[in-house]
């Protein structure tokens, strides 16, 4: 009796793991969420309906609220008036050209903080809600160009919703718990969605391909802002350089391989133009 159970049990669990993996496919888009700009990214993404803009962007904006609480309890937000206007300054030039990539950018609830950690680290949310940690400008020396260059490229993330198509791509794969249960989404399927946000922004690396996207995007962002572009490539030095004595949490997700500067270095050149106009 129980042998002839087991089968038909297993059969019907593998109807619905297949059903679930069809739901799951079903509920996928190929989207295009900026426009190419003068260095032509152009690739089409893959997007899980399951995880809506919306969704994601909550989860990022109370993943951000508690980031900046916990750095305030700690004394660390914020500290040198003087440093956070600066990068606020330099973020604002380069949100200010968001618009080129996607109109909506500029109806963001756009947020920039400077965390006083030694961390080498800066990341920007779903969202637009950004943090540039004290040790990423103060080790590495950042001039005000290749500062631009780091948020820039920060920016470019969020705005090609790079977070969003990794968290697709988990929920897709049934990596994010609660998800093949409830097929209405994730933010109705019991998931934790600011950790998710948070896990996208500063655990989940980029892949390679988004990477190039964000150096690429990120540099027309600093010429159309008026910033050097060809500072990504001193940045990406300093940071190579910065690895060498053990490398930090962020080039772990940004390896500043040599194919990655000479990549910069041409897409800077590319930008030159813009930069010239706004001079
Ligand atoms: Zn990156």
């Amino acid at each position: 009796m129980a042998r002839q159970q087991l089968p038909a049990a297993a059969l019907v669990a593998r109807r619905v793991v297949a059903l679930g993996a069809v739901i799951l496919a079903a509920a996928c888009a190929t989207v295009e969420t900026t426009e190419s700009g003068v260095v032509g990214v152009d690739r089409r993404q893959t997007m899980s309906a399951l995880v809506s803009e919306e969704d994601i962007n909550r989860g990022a904006q109370e993943a951000y609220a508690q980031v900046l609480a916990e750095a305030r309890a700690k004394g660390v937000l914020n500290r040198d008036p003087a440093q956070t206007a600066r990068v606020r300054t330099i973020s604002q030039r380069l949100i200010a050209q968001t618009p080129v990539f996607r109109p909506d950018a500029q109806k963001w609830a756009w947020e920039v903080n400077v965390i006083d950690v030694k961390e080498i680290n800066a990341w920007c949310m779903p969202g637009g809600k950004i943090a540039v940690y004290t040790g990423m400008i103060e080790r590495l020396q950042l001039t005000d160009s290749e500062l631009a260059a780091v948020i820039g490229h920060e920016i470019a993330h969020a705005l090609r919703e790079h977070g969003r198509e990794r968290a697709s791509r988990a929920v897709t794969q049934g990596l994010v718990l609660g998800v093949l249960g409830a097929a209405t989404g994730v933010g109705q399927g019991g998931v934790d969605l600011a950790q998710l946000a948070l896990e996208v922004t500063t655990n989940l690396p980029n892949s390679r391909g988004q990477e190039v996207e964000a150096d690429r995007i990120g540099v027309e962002l600093a010429a159309r802002a008026g910033y050097d572009p060809r500072a990504a490539v001193t940045l990406w030095q300093k940071m190579d350089q910065a690895a060498s004595g053990g490398p930090p949490a962020f080039l772990s997700t940004h390896p500043a391989s040599e194919a990655r500067q000479r990549d910069v270095a041409a897409y800077a050149e590319k930008v030159m133009p813009l930069y010239h106009a706004r001079r």
